[in-house]
């Protein structure tokens, strides 16, 4: 296995509550077994900002414990249950989990969207948009809305949600709109929160704290907006307390935050059994992880629009030498090709290669 540590620029800034990513350092992993070339990428960043976990963390705990578990090529459920004892280290873990899932669709000629189950044949594509001043934000929304994305989500952090909304929907009264908060608030904002009832957002995601469940149920039961989970459920078990107690309507899945494809899918049934709903959410992936995103969010389970736009939104080039086209529908169709059919750029890789490592088992 091979690990790159690549550093790709962001054609614009990136702007959450959490800070400003200006490029994106992607861990690219390439796996060789039988004669097959298996991709995946881990998705976390230089800081612990999001999660807990950071590119270093997750280079560890791949190299010293998990690339050994890769000896006899496990099924990636099989994987799981190998890893079970090891606790956290939901980035890394997944990373070696899609790479399995990659590794033995190539192995079995089937493309991964087709290996999951239950395909549409498509993802319904909305879009992030990092925070901006108003006027800005409207133009990008105009650009987003044009190209025909199905929901514009709004990344905010308190005490400058009211007026950058309001703005917009004086704009736009109708469109599907949704905000992001990343946990920024808590339930001394709830004037602020309520305020936001007014604008009909489709829902408000992670508006409290990364790690909690039943200030949301608390919140839930002040605002009519519907709320969306995402930092908060990292388990199959928060998922389903999440619903248990009615802290979410709507589970944003990641497959780096779960632990890989399998517990999103899982996650996702557990949003359907409970009447609520699940999309895809993004790591500002390089065209190899987007690849995964795409197919899980072609599952029937993901049954809203997710944030897995075309790559030339983000970056300048890929890594990928066939990135995603979006259609004017604003759909998505997987790659057909076997795995996660992708054509690695090798030159690009190469090039945007900062550090790399090689683990041979
Ligand atoms: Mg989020």
């Amino acid at each position: 296995m091979e690990i790159h540590q690549t550093q790709l620029p962001l054609l614009t800034p990136f702007r959450t509550s959490l800070g400003v990513e200006q490029v994106r350092n992607a861990l690219i992993l390439i796996y060789k077994s039988k004669d097959l070339v298996a991709f995946s990428e881990c998705v976390t960043f230089e800081n612990p900002f999001y999660v807990s976990e950071d590119d270093t963390t997750a280079l560890h705990i791949i190299k010293d414990h998990l690339a050994k578990v890769l000896i006899d090529d496990p099924k990636p459920a099989e994987f799981v249950e190998r890893v079970a004892k090891i606790r956290g280290h939901n980035m890394a873990k997944a990373a070696i989990e899609m790479l399995l899932w990659d590794f033995h669709c190539k192995l079995e000629n089937e493309s991964l969207a087709h290996a999951l189950g239950d395909s549409k044949g498509y993802a319904e594509v909305g879009i992030a948009l990092g925070m901006d001043k108003p006027v800005l934000l409207i133009k990008n929304v105009e650009a987003a809305l044009s190209k025909g994305y199905r929901r514009i989500k709004i990344k905010i952090k308190r005490g400058k949600e009211y007026e950058l909304i309001k703005s917009l929907r004086d704009v736009y009264p109708d469109i599907p709109l949704s905000v992001d908060a990343n946990g920024d608030y808590d339930l001394n904002d709830l004037d602020a929160l309520k305020r936001l009832d007014r604008f009909g957002l489709l829902y408000f995601e992670q508006p409290l704290d990364h790690d909690d469940l039943l200030d949301h149920a608390r919140l839930a039961m002040e605002i009519s907006t519907p709320i969306c989970l995402d930092e908060s459920i990292t388990s199959l078990r928060r998922a389903r307390q999440a619903f248990d107690i009615h802290a979410a309507e709507i589970i944003n899945i990641k497959p780096g935050r779960l632990g890989g494809l399998s517990n999103s899918l899982e996650v996702a049934r557990i949003a359907r059994e409970n009447g609520g709903h699940a999309w895809v959410g993004g790591m500002l992936e390089t065209g190899v992880g987007r690849a995964f995103n795409i197919a899980l969010a072609s599952n029937k389970l993901a049954d809203l629009p997710g944030d897995t736009s075309p790559n030339e939104v983000y970056f300048a080039r890929d890594i990928v030498s066939n990135p995603f086209k979006m259609g004017k529908n604003g759909t998505i169709v997987p790659n057909s090709g076997p795995g996660i059919g992708v054509e690695l750029d090798y030159e690009y890789l190469r090039k945007s290669t900062k550090k790399s490592w090689k683990i041979i088992s």
